[in-house]
């Protein structure tokens, strides 16, 4: 595995990589939920590329970008036996200059739940990612569906700028007792950790009553939000249109019930899709299947002419 540390030397290796190429972002202390990223792009590519950079823009003042786990050779490694073929791992100082003074910004999604909570979150994160694909120029982004929202702004961000690159959803990768796998989980009490999993519970049980057709929002809600254990509490739950985040009053399908619930200073964010009566899924589904154009075939299956 080469690992590559600027943008500019990144994106002159990542244009004679063997196309399609598939670009797995993270921010490093890696688990399975980053591990079936990878293997879905190992899949579904002639080349793997995944970047590893703890983005500060994506971070508020009073987060934890300081402390946030790094474990660089590790993760290095675990890459390189999922059969990652190129590693970027930029530098700070390489990615944001001095003088650094871009932002990406959208006008929808980006400013309730998770954007509310996180003032300036999403601007961070579509900066970056705008960066990652300058530098690699993937065939295919992969993203974690336990990051909902996150797939719908980059799925805006992706579309409204014209990139040449689709957005492949990987489902969400969970512990046996249902807490989807996060790098935060690290930070959870014993206490913290035993209530974690009512999260879920909490989700599913919200979804299973709107499948079974429940439209009344504040009884489904409260349903649900009355099954989070101590010491945990909600910064919200809701059910949300798939595409604009607008919540869903009264309830219909298709839609996601999103949750974020505190631990402390520590956040859990999960989400459970909820079906259309055509029984598509309207977070792992591609929005717009005239996109699906952009996949190259492999390298090996093209003709030479
Ligand atoms: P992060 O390193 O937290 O920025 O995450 C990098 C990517 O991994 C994002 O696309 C996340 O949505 C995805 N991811 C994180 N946790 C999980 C999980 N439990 N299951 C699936 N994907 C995940």
């Amino acid at each position: 595995m080469q690992i590559v540390r600027t943008p500019s030397s990144s994106r002159a290796i990542a244009r004679t990589l063997a196309r399609p190429v598939g670009l797995v972002p993270t921010m490093g202390a890696l688990h399975r939920g980053h591990l079936a990223l990878v293997e879905r792009a190992k899949r579904e590519n002639a080349t793997v590329v995944a970047s590893l950079f703890v983005n500060p823009l994506q971070f508020g003042p009073n987060e934890d970008f300081e402390r946030y786990p790094r474990s660089f050779d590790a993760d290095a490694a675990v890459l390189e036996a999922g059969g990652v073929d190129l590693l970027y791992a930029p530098s700070l100082e390489r990615m944001y200059p001095p003088g650094f003074a871009a932002r990406v910004g959208l006008d929808v999604v980006t400013a309730q739940y998770e954007g509310a909570w996180r003032p300036g979150h999403f601007g961070g994160v579509a900066t970056v990612v705008t960066k990652l694909l300058h530098a690699i120029e993937p065939t295919s982004l992969y993203l974690g569906q336990k990051d909902v929202q996150q797939v719908a702004v980059l799925r805006a961000l992706l579309r409204d700028l014209d990139f040449a690159t689709n957005v492949v959803v990987v489902p969400t990768v969970r512990e046996p007792d249902g807490l989807a796998l996060s790098s935060r989980n690290a930070y959870l009490s014993a206490q913290e950790r035993a209530a974690a999993p009512s999260v879920f519970r909490a989700l599913e049980t919200v979804a299973a009553l709107v499948r079974s057709g429940e439209t009344d929002r504040a009884r489904v809600l409260a349903a649900g939000e009355a099954l989070l254990e101590a010491p945990l509490r909600w910064d919200y739950v809701a059910v949300v249109d798939p595409k604009t985040f607008v919540p869903l009053d009264p309830l219909r399908r298709p839609g996601i019930v999103i949750g974020a619930a505190r631990a402390g200073s520590t956040r859990l964010l999960d989400n459970v899709p909820v079906a259309g009566a055509d029984g598509i899924d309207p977070v792992l589904t591609p929005e717009n299947p005239r996109r699906r154009n952009l996949t190259e075939k492999p390298a090996s299956s093209r003709s030479m002419r």
